[in-house]
């Protein structure tokens, strides 16, 4: 096993034998927590039937919980399709973020004596998760423009991405560039720094290696932890870069392996440690997507949807061997693959067939004796950590695209993550998926080579509630009061884990609906995570220092104003070999990420330097303390800079922007988070920078 490898640490209270076998042995807690069958059996009923009626043209693929495939998916580094105008000054921007925060819900609150008015949604853009949508629509008794209107809606429903249509108010289903955060290679780099700074917070993330640039590192690594253990076998998965639904995956036992030749070059990948030991059902290998709702940026808040869908592999599983490295219906469990086995099974029941819902899982799990609120726990700590470590490049693109002083919409979105459970049920995170498939039929073969798409129960009973009750959450008529969660459980700690507690907040209008399905973990859980979020802090500086310009990468000009500004230069320390960190670090990167877009320093490059700079100057420190202290000193130096600007009454400057400007979607920064807010631990970290 590798150093630092998720497979290396098990979860702390569980054995080895995590088998369905030796959980089967364990005592029993009595009556199950979750009943699988509560949340989603009747209100499956009322869709399928809604369904039937309303059931747009059957499409050309089966239910997918891959990645929605774009035919017209952008390069990631595609030139922005909005052209960046210059921002605003500063009090326009302020009045303009208030407007387009997600809290801006509470200043429409409708008068509760009027008759409420439908809110407007325009489906046009929905594509594949039109059916659900629809039916979603036709519950809330929502207004839908299959066509779009002339006139702005409140919701606009895009199938694919943000720039599915052009629009500027109201609030739009994706973020820009998600799609682009998510992708293999840029999740598995996200990751990595979070690994750097917190390797025990970040173990769930298999080890992983950037290819073709990192190929030597890879071999070289492996090669020595073979030297240092000659009994390590290990295998190791081959992941294409921007693919999905198993497309091009394959296993490997020797990084000599690796299909060099041919297209790695034009097509990057991802090379991962592969996890052998994973928890069997019925003998088959098994993950769960899960559905997360990223409700807003800034503030963060990220909902889970209690019930998601477990997708079995046909064949049964064995450790990985040379011999049966290729068996994808062993090793793969997407559905896209294994529904062409001869073996899936397909069923209309919760919890049999080769898709199921997570609930059902969890619900025989818990027969077992298995405590299934530590399995929730562990995987309401792995959503929240890993959208930790996706926020800090979603924040670049958010400014970018809807640049502060321009009219734009509020974005929601709903993510896919995909996890497997290790035998000692640790959650691993597989990937991310920014379209996670919203179908709810799926394809049956009729005879050899005749195939029908027919309603999916398991589908629809999971894929409707998430749908409507999103919908439901970003509902901007909505009283505010209703939106708010509940507080009976127990705020502090994530470990509660319990998905399956009394409904939220309702309005008069929705008391015929199900309880909502989506639960918040943050802010809920803020407190436990909110140490973790230092690159977000050090995104918030880099978009400071950006320009006005709305790109993505930070001029050498910019970089020497955040180093001037944040007072880091020094007599060790000139101008001089700060040019040089930038011209270094920003080439490097360049040649990496293979980017011909914009020329200069990227996030990522300016995290590389920012760990390079906090290395000097706070030596023989953990990383994450050098960095926090080093944030703590750039925050403290530019929210003086900010007094004495707001003192001589001058607005920003060249290169500078006025306090909270830096916050997608203008909202008040989050407590212990805010890009140059003074919170407490600052405000007394900063005073020995006074003294010093
Ligand atoms: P895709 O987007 O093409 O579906 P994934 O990363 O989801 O790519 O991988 C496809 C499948 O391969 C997963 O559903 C899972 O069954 C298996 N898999 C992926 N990564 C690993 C891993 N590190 N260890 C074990 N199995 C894995």
């Amino acid at each position: 096993m590798l150093p630092g490898s998720a497979t290396e640490r098990p979860a702390a209270g569980w054995g080895a034998e995590g088998t369905m076998a030796a959980v089967a042995g364990a005592a029993s807690e009595g009556q199950p927590r979750v009943d699988p069958g509560a949340a989603g059996e009747p209100e499956r009923k009322t869709a399928a039937a809604e369904q039937r009626q309303h059931r747009a043209p059957a499409r050309p693929r089966a239910a997918e919980e891959g990645d929605a495939r774009d035919p017209r998916q952008p390069s990631p580094l595609a030139p922005r399709s909005q052209p960046a105008l210059p921002r605003a000054p500063c009090p326009q921007r302020k009045a303009r973020g208030q407007g387009r925060s997600c809290k801006r819900s509470s200043s429409l609150r409708a008068d509760e004596s009027r008759p409420r008015r439908p809110v407007t949604v325009d489906s046009s853009k929905a594509r594949t998760s039109l059916d659900a949508l629809k039916i979603s629509l036709r519950q809330l008794k929502w207004k839908e423009f299959p066509f779009g209107r002339r006139m702005p809606c409140d919701i606009y429903w895009h199938g694919v991405s943000f720039h599915d249509s052009d629009i500027f108010s109201g609030q739009v289903n994706k973020f820009p560039g998600m799609t682009e955060t998510v992708r293999k290679i840029t999740l598995s780099r996200a990751v990595r720094i979070m690994q750097e700074l917190f390797p025990e917070e970040y173990n769930f993330y298999p080890r992983s290696w950037i290819l073709p640039d990192e190929f030597q590192r890879f071999v070289a690594q492996v090669r020595m932890v073979k030297d240092g253990n000659p009994s390590w076998k290990p295998t190791f998965i081959v992941k294409p870069d921007g693919g999905c639904q198993g497309d091009g995956i394959y296993l490997i036992k020797d990084p000599r392996d690796i299909r060099l030749a041919g297209n790695l070059q034009s097509r990057p990948a991802v090379v991962q440690e592969y996890i052998c030991k994973p928890l069997l059902i019925d003998k088959l290998k098994f993950d769960i997507r899960l559905y997360v709702l990223l409700k807003s940026l800034e503030p963060l808040e990220i909902y889970i949807a209690k019930d998601g869908l477990s997708r079995f592999c046909t064949e049964p599983y064995q450790e990985p061997t040379s011999k049966n490295l290729h068996h994808i219906f062993m090793h793969l469990t997407n559905y896209s693959l294994n529904i062409h086995s001869s073996n899936f099974v397909h069923s209309d029941s919760a919890n049999t067939g080769s898709k199921r819902t997570f609930s059902s899982i969890l619900g025989r799990l818990s027969s077992k004796g298995v405590d299934i609120k530590k399995v929730w726990s562990d995987i309401i700590s792995l959503v929240i950590k890993t959208v930790i470590a996706l926020t800090p490049e979603l924040k670049v693109f958010y400014q970018s695209d809807i640049p502060a002083g321009r009219p734009g919409p509020t974005c929601f979105q709903i993510l896919g993550f995909d996890i497997l459970l290790m035998k000692n049920l640790k959650p691993i995170l597989l990937e991310v998926n920014a379209n996670p498939s919203m179908r709810i039929e799926h394809e049956q073969e009729l005879s050899p080579g005749v195939f029908e798409h027919v309603p999916s129960a398991v589908d629809e009973a999971v894929k409707v509630a998430v749908i409507r009750d999103t919908l439901r959450l970003m509902d901007p008529l909505q009283n505010k009061r209703d939106a708010q969660p509940q507080q009976s459980e127990n705020p502090e700690d994530p470990s509660d884990g319990d998905m399956h507690t009394a409904p939220e907040g309702r309005s008069h209008s929705e008391t015929s609906l199900p309880s909502i399905c989506l639960k918040q973990v943050f802010p809920k859980y803020a407190k436990h995570f909110n140490y973790l979020r230092l690159v977000d802090r050090m995104a918030n500086l880099f978009i400071r220092f950006l320009g006005i310009k709305g790109t993505m990468k930070l001029g050498p000009t910019g970089f020497r104003t955040f180093i001037r500004n944040c007072r880091l230069s020094s007599s060790s320390l000139s101008m001089a070999a700060v040019d040089i960190l930038y011209i270094d670090i920003t080439r490097r990167w360049s040649s990496m990420t293979l980017d011909h877009g914009d020329s200069g320093m990227c996030l990522q490059a300016f995290v590389e330097a920012f760990f390079y700079l906090a290395q000097r100057k706070f030596k023989m420190r953990p990383l994450h303390v050098q960095v926090a202290s080093l944030i703590d000193l750039c925050e403290y130096h530019l929210s003086l800079l900010d007094e004495k600007r707001l003192m001589c009454g001058r607005s920003g400057t060249a290169g500078t922007r006025p306090p909270g400007s830096s916050t997608p979607q203008g909202a008040t920064p989050s407590e212990g988070t805010s890009p140059l807010g003074l919170n407490g631990a600052n405000k007394l970290s900063q005073s020995k920078y006074l003294l010093s």
